[in-house]
């Protein structure tokens, strides 16, 4: 018979597979089974809407059988099966497994991780096995067909005459090292344990045929063998058990086989709803950012699940775009199996059991923000961008939802803080929420603008994310205050004599900074004096609706749209190069016109803006040094 390679990155999954020192090898068993219960769900989904499918609900099941001094163990199903086509495709390559879509892009994380939390799928049977044997009849399908491997040399096919549609994997069990004992995975005690800790839930019994010890009858005192039909799993999904009856073990257990994560949820909502519609959900927020995430192979959604039937993998209605991050099932007797996956879309049911699975989710994460802070800025330093794109996507129409959720870090308490606290706190007289951009918290501290407001008192936002200034924009304000960017031109923190006296002297000077803005090249608005500085000479602020850091996020996208703040120099006039620049205009106009140009690279390069003319700005430096 001919010998067929595997692909390329199967053999790498295979290989890492085979010489596992993984401890936790039981794991193989839990994978079979889930692949038996998935193919049940397939044909009995089928069943529905196909008369020729005769097995009835409870005629559905998945048999182990174990022979002890054959080393074997079989795991036979009656679902959908695979004709040879798909079995060469489904276990000769990786399928969808996210195992190795996971490696490759965490090459750092070692195997073990991966094998352990990951779920591998069917090849994790060859971390117990020395063979491996897949007969399968797919329904529909007149041939049986068998596949056989022994490992990474290759696998083989043939014809094989099992009459009864479905599948069934022998195992031949590897002989026992120093190590590791793989005899006891022949033992039904041990089988036993397995499929309780990790298959409980599954809805299909899975029957085992055991020899049990029993009186003779019309004896008192002998015994004998006899075989008897158990079945070992309760078949409660976990999310229909009662809050005391499932632990957090077996929640994070159950999250990380279905939803391929290697690492514990940050949060579990395990929920019972009762009302017009009855459900239970089962959620999940992750620790961290999907592998996928940011691909377009991402599809949100939940699974769906009709009385414990799967019947949708990914029900991408029951999650808004801003909560995509969430995992999870929702199980409801009174869905209806027989509606179309097409009808079931624009359901009424799923409108209704999707607004509550929102509110759900919002009173969770309010929950968690209030009582549990440090889990919150975990679980915002994951999301957080998530959420802010979600406040201002569509022209802010869920910025409500929303805008609660959201935390920004405080000049003043020096952590992240919601607006709601901000507003709070807001001084007397205060009636703006002050802000500012940057790329760092650091860098933001230190700008010139910054220094003054701090100085009066008031408690800043420092912005760092991209989104961040867009998301004030739609708000517009908050709890009806709005938000100022401190270097912004209306950011009115003076009194009004203060104002009146600025204005003055800034039409007493209004020539010198005329000629200043025309050695600029009009590069700015315009050139004056403010009170915003305290100790930093000069600083760049804009005016409207774009801001210098809006200009930055939007050029920086692949449609450059080449905007432009409106900006103007501003120059503080206690600091000594105020009366240097106004010498300079009554006695030395070129010296004025190189000195702007330096103001204003400095200005620039304070903001985080490039300059157009390093070389030029670098020599007028020297120039300066060298006098
Ligand atoms: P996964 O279950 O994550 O897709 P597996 O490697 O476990 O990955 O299985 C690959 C594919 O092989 C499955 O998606 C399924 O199509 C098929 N398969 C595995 N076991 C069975 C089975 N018992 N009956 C029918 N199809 C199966």
């Amino acid at each position: 018979m001919e010998k067929k390679q595997f692909k390329a990155e199967s053999k790498r999954l295979l290989d890492l597979m085979i010489n596992s020192i993984y401890t936790n090898k039981e794991i193989f068993l839990r994978e079979l089974i889930s692949n038996a219960s998935d193919a049940i769900d397939k044909l009995y989904y089928k069943s529905l809407t196909d008369s020729n499918i005769k097995l009835k609900k409870e005629d559905y099941k998945i048999k182990i059988e174990l022979d002890k001094e054959k080393r074997i163990i079989t795991i036979t199903d009656n679902g959908i099966g695979m004709n040879s086509e798909e079995l060469e495709n489904n276990l000769g390559t990786i399928a969808k497994s996210g195992s190795l879509a996971f490696k490759e892009n965490n090459e750092q994380k070692d195997d073990v991780d991966i094998i352990g939390q990951f779920g591998v799928g069917f090849y994790s049977a060859f971390m117990v096995s020395e063979s491996v044997k897949v007969e399968s009849k797919a329904y529909g399908s007149d041939k049986a067909y068998s596949w056989f491997s022994t490992g990474v040399e290759g696998y083989q096919m043939e014809e094989s005459n099992k009459s009864d549609v479905g599948t069934t994997i022998t195992l031949v069990i590897k002989q026992d090292t120093d190590e590791e004992k793989y005899s006891e995975f022949l033992d039904e005690y041990k089988i036993r344990s397995i499929v309780k800790k990790y298959s409980d839930y599954i809805h299909y019994p899975i029957q085992m045929e055991v020899e049990r010890q029993k009186l003779k009858e019309g004896t008192k005192d002998e015994y004998e063998k006899v075989k008897e039909i158990e079945t070992l799993n309760s078949m409660i999904p976990i999310w229909k058990k009662k809050k005391g009856e499932v632990t957090d073990e077996e929640l994070n257990s159950f999250y990380s086989e279905k939803f391929y994560d290697f690492e514990k949820p940050l949060r579990v909502i395990n929920s019972e709803v009762e009302g017009q519609y009855s459900y239970n959900m089962l959620l999940y927020i992750p620790s961290h950012v999907p592998y996928d995430f940011y691909t377009k192979d991402f599809e949100k959604g939940l699974q769906l699940y009709s009385n414990g039937v799967l019947i949708m993998d990914k029900c991408k209605d029951l999650l808004p775009d801003y909560y995509s991050f969430v995992k999870g099932l929702v199980d409801s007797q009174d869905l209806s199996l027989n509606i179309s996956r097409e009808i079931l879309q624009h359901d009424r049911q799923l409108k209704v059991i999707a607004k509550s699975i929102e509110k759900k989710i919002k009173s969770e994460l309010t929950s968690m923000l209030n009582h549990k802070r440090d889990e919150y800025i975990k679980f915002f330093e994951v999301f957080g961008t998530q959420l802010k794109f979600g406040a201002y996507d569509n022209y802010g129409m869920n910025k409500d939802e929303l805008k609660d959720l959201l935390l920004f870090y405080s000049s003043t308490e020096k952590k992240l803080v919601t607006l709601k606290e901000y507003v709070d706190r807001m001084k007397d007289g205060q009636d703006k929420i002050y802000y500012s951009c940057g790329e760092t918290i650091d860098k933001i501290d230190l700008l010139p603008q910054v220094e003054a407001i701090k100085d009066k008192g008031y408690e800043i936002l420092y912005l760092t994310d991209n989104i961040d200034e867009f998301v004030f924009q739609v708000l517009m304000n908050y709890d009806g205050k709005q938000f100022a960017n401190v270097s912004a031109d209306n950011i009115d923190i003076e009194s009004k004599e203060e104002k009146e006296q600025l204005e003055k002297k800034n039409e007493e000077y209004k020539d010198l900074f005329q000629t200043m803005k025309e050695s600029l090249g009009n590069a700015v608005e315009g050139v004056r004096f403010t009170h915003r500085l305290k100790n930093h000479p000069v600083c760049l602020v804009s005016e409207g609706n774009i801001s210098i850091e809006m200009e930055k996020v939007i050029n920086s996208m692949p449609n450059n749209q080449n905007v432009k703040a409106k900006t103007f120099l501003e120059i503080n006039d206690s600091h000594p190069i105020s009366k240097k620049l106004k010498d300079l205009y009554d006695n030395n106009k070129e010296t004025l016109s190189e000195y702007t140009k330096v103001l204003y690279s400095q200005a620039r390069l304070i903001e985080g803006l490039t300059i157009e003319n390093p070389t030029e700005i670098s020599n007028l430096i020297c120039k300066f040094m060298a006098e």
